[in-house]
């Protein structure tokens, strides 16, 4: 055993957890009936079946945007790439970074240092177009799924003093000093479409010199040239980068880019998402659950150590290898260079993952990853979501994200009678609305997820080095079996669209720059071939 297990057991045997006492269950209710994610039997594999919950379905990520608000203004962080003055101390706005702020009303342009002592009332503050809720630095984030719809692409469409670069040439191909060989789209051969998220599409690929099988993400450049946007890029490269150390991580092969659209090349985990394994298994045992809420710890504590908050745990994102471990893929959400005890404040993520003090407008920490392990522990072991609301779908009222957030904020949560009570009280410890009470967030941290009862069974050191036999081994036949991905993404033509001029001119290329890697590892692990 190494000294870090050693270490790690010995001080979770001296930190004991509590045996599931009754005050522990008081915030939750226990019913009896039990409802299943997928009541019926769907149309079709992969289709939704009759009357079953919608919220549970594959839905995007999103960020809101963050705002704040000055007298009338709602300032919002922006890159300039030309001349900008700021309109309080008419100094020009440059430097790195979001440098300056621009009001998305009345179009104002200040430095962020100045935003705070701008007099001069906004021209257009009866325009209001969002809800910002103020706080004490008048810092203010959106709290409001319908408030957030309105601060769309197109409001705050590209302004004019950030004019496009022009296209890059052709695709990087040049190398970097000490680098090795970039890649582009023709080494690939494009085989199927295999998934798709908020942002991007997902392909199976062959690397045609060593035919080696990968899953290709791919995003539209037009996507991410928002200002706020381009920076989750960066993160999700650095986050993949890091994540290439890690059995439950999905690794990186390498980036590249055309004038329209960004490439990451990873590693093609071939026995599909939790969500295709959910829709057909309905409810999982609590065994499988364990097994894979466990495994998931192990895989949101490395990333925490490193720094990085997930931010996007959902069963879309949590995928299965050919041997039945997990691993979670898509780190566009990710919060990178937190330190323990740092916070942020930025309001993204799913809505039916996020934690309590997102929605609440807190700063917060590594605190909403174990939430939203909670709400997917949950699933697997409901088959439903814990904010799933009965006869909501007929209520035009009760089917909005509002209304959601209110019960996440609010509603007691209720646990199926049939669920084991060490099961009960992992789910109320992750699921407690105050983050420094729930489980994985005191002082001990991830110790006490280790120590916790429900994983009592769990040998943490084996589990971590795949030493566990999964529970359960997708159907594979062959490498390339895509028997594990939904016929709605693979039945789709797998060609990428021709580039579209007009799109592309309105594209700053510059952002992009240094996209390009290739990983070392890998490489060389290619060149044995
Ligand atoms: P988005 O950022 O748009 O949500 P994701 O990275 O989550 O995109 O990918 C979308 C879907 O594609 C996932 O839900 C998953 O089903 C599938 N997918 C993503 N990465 C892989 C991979 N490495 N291997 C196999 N399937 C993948
Ligand atoms: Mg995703």
């Amino acid at each position: 055993m190494s000294a870090f297990w050693t270490e790690f057991l010995n001080a979770a045997a001296s930190h004991p957890c509590p045996a599931v006492p009754g005050d522990l269950l008081s915030p939750f209710d226990i019913y009896g009936s039990d409802y299943y994610l997928f009541p019926n039997v769907p149309a079709a594999p992969g289709m939704p079946c009759a009357g079953e919950d919608r919220s549970i379905y594959r839905r995007g990520a999103r960020r809101w945007r963050k705002l704040y608000r000055v007298n009338g203004h709602i300032f919002q962080a922006k890159r300039f790439n030309r001349r900008a003055f700021c309109a309080f101390c008419q100094d020009r706005i440059w430097g790195l970074g979001r440098q300056g702020f621009k009001c998305i009303q009345c179009k104002l342009l200040v430095h962020k240092k100045c935003h705070k002592l701008v007099q001069k009332p906004c021209s257009n503050e009866h325009v209001d177009p969002i809800e910002v809720k103020d706080d004490a630095n008048g810092e203010s984030t959106l709290g409001r799924a319908s408030s957030v719809r309105r601060v769309s692409a197109e409001e705050l469409a590209p302004a004019a003093e950030t004019p496009p670069a022009p296209a890059p040439s052709a695709p990087a191909h040049d190398l970097e000093p000490g680098s090795q060989r970039q890649y582009s789209l023709d080494d690939f051969e494009l085989i199927r479409v295999i998934g798709r998220g908020s942002y991007a599409k997902v392909l199976m690929v062959e690397l045609k010199r060593t035919k080696r099988i990968y899953a290709m993400k791919v995003i539209k450049k037009a996507l991410v040239t928002d200002d706020e946007d381009i920076d989750w890029v960066q993160t999700e490269k650095h986050v993949f980068e890091t994540a290439s150390n890690h059995p439950f991580l999905v690794g990186l092969h390498s980036c590249f880019q055309t004038p329209s659209r960004l490439f990451f090349v990873i590693e093609f985990v071939r026995g599909g998402d939790l969500m295709f394994h959910m829709q057909r298994q309905r409810r999982l045992p609590e065994e499988h659950a364990r097994f894979y809420a466990a495994e998931i710890s192990l895989a949101l504590h490395f990333l925490h150590e490193r720094g990085v908050i997930y931010r996007d745990l959902k069963l879309d994102n949590v995928l299965l290898d050919h041997e039945g471990h997990i691993k979670l893929t898509d780190y566009g959400m990710c919060k990178e260079g937190v330190r323990p005890g740092d916070t942020t404040s930025t309001f993204c993520g799913t809505p039916n993952y996020i934690a309590p003090e997102i929605l609440r407008g807190e700063e917060y920490g590594f605190s909403v990853d174990w939430w939203a392990l909670g709400v997917l522990t949950y699933e697997m072991l409901a088959g439903r979501s814990p904010f799933d609301i009965a006869q909501a779908a007929d209520n035009p009222d009760q089917n909005t994200e509002d209304y959601l957030f209110q019960v996440i904020l609010e509603k007691t949560i209720r646990i199926p009678r049939s669920l084991s009570v060490k099961a009960a009280s992992v789910l109320k410890g992750f699921l407690n609305k105050n983050p420094v009470e729930r489980l994985g967030c005191g002082e001990n941290g991830f110790l006490d997820i280790v120590n916790h009862p429900f994983f009592k069974s769990i040998e943490w050191e084996m589990l971590e080095q795949k030493q566990v036999v999964p529970p359960f081994k997708p159907r594979l036949e062959g490498e390339r079996d895509l028997a594990n991905f939904p016929p709605e993404f693979t039945d789709e033509p797998v060609h990428l669209t021709p580039d579209n001029d007009t799109v592309i001119a309105d594209i700053d290329q510059s952002e992009f720059e240094g996209f390009e890697y290739v990983n070392p590892l890998l490489m060389s692990l290619e060149d044995c071939v």
